[in-house]
């Protein structure tokens, strides 16, 4: 990768409005690690709720404590919860011009709510970036995932993605292990619970306009091209 491509202003508006990608897929579809390879490529920071759920835990914080019982058994936070803290997270300075939302909107609601804080603030939706992977090959990903201990879990898979040097983190070196709702049972929890909602975001991008699908089974570089073509066409287009 070679150059950055920038996330274009709005033609004959105003260059201060926030550009909001978001990542739709399925547990296991690689929305993970193509947002970051997407943040490095288009200069813009990406944000997990996953990931913001998992600090949250770590420190014992009340939105940690708020959240553990539905994270533990792989069901979805709630809504009101959710939109909360993508919220908060969305007034940060560093989301000013843009920002990669990996993991948000889960369910039909938290779209429209993502919707609602568009229309009130200078935001809008370029593209819902929808990695589309097959059931049972999602299955086979997130058994044998391996993530490291940095705030925003790399993640790896020795099919596929496998780390350089085994149970170490390519990026920062820390160990590697397994995430608790990961296992098997928790598994087929989360998409058993979470594959409904996702269609009904899949749907929701479908009415908008803003859905792009990228067949998600091809190998990582090539799913990285194919959203960054995506977000330059819907950046061309705004
Ligand atoms: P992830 O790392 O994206 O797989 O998220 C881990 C867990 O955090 C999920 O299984 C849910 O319990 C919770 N979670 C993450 N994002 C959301 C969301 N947008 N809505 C509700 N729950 C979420």
């Amino acid at each position: 990768m070679t150059h950055a491509t920038r996330v274009t202003a709005p033609r004959g508006g105003s260059t201060t409005e926030t550009r909001i990608l978001v990542m739709v897929g399925a547990p296991g579809a690689g929305k993970g690690t193509q947002s970051q390879r997407l943040a490095a490529r288009l200069g813009l920071p990406s944000v997990s709720t996953g990931d913001l759920f998992r600090a949250a835990l770590r420190d014992d914080s009340p939105l940690g404590r708020s959240v553990r019982p539905y994270i533990e058994r792989g069901s979805l936070v709630p809504d009101e919860i959710t939109v909360q803290v993508i919220a908060d997270r969305l007034t940060q300075p560093d989301a000013a011009a843009g920002i990669i939302l990996d993991g948000f909107p889960r369910t039909r609601a938290q779209a429209a709510a993502l919707d609602e804080l568009c229309a009130e603030r200078r935001m809008s939706v370029l593209a819902a970036l929808y990695i589309d992977v097959e059931l049972e090959e999602l299955v086979a990903r997130l058994g044998g995932r391996q993530v490291c201990g940095a705030p925003e879990s790399h993640s790896f898979h020795p099919r596929g993605n496998p780390p350089r040097v085994a149970g170490r983190c390519d990026v920062d070196g820390t160990a590697l292990h397994e995430r608790e709702d990961d296992k098997p049972a928790t598994v087929r929890a989360r998409l058993r619970e979470q594959l409904a909602p996702m269609y009904e975001v899949v749907d929701h991008y479908n009415g908008t306009g803003a859905l792009c699908t990228i067949a998600g089974d091809q190998p990582i570089d090539e799913v990285t091209r194919e959203l960054v073509r995506a977000v330059e066409r819907r950046s061309a287009r705004a």
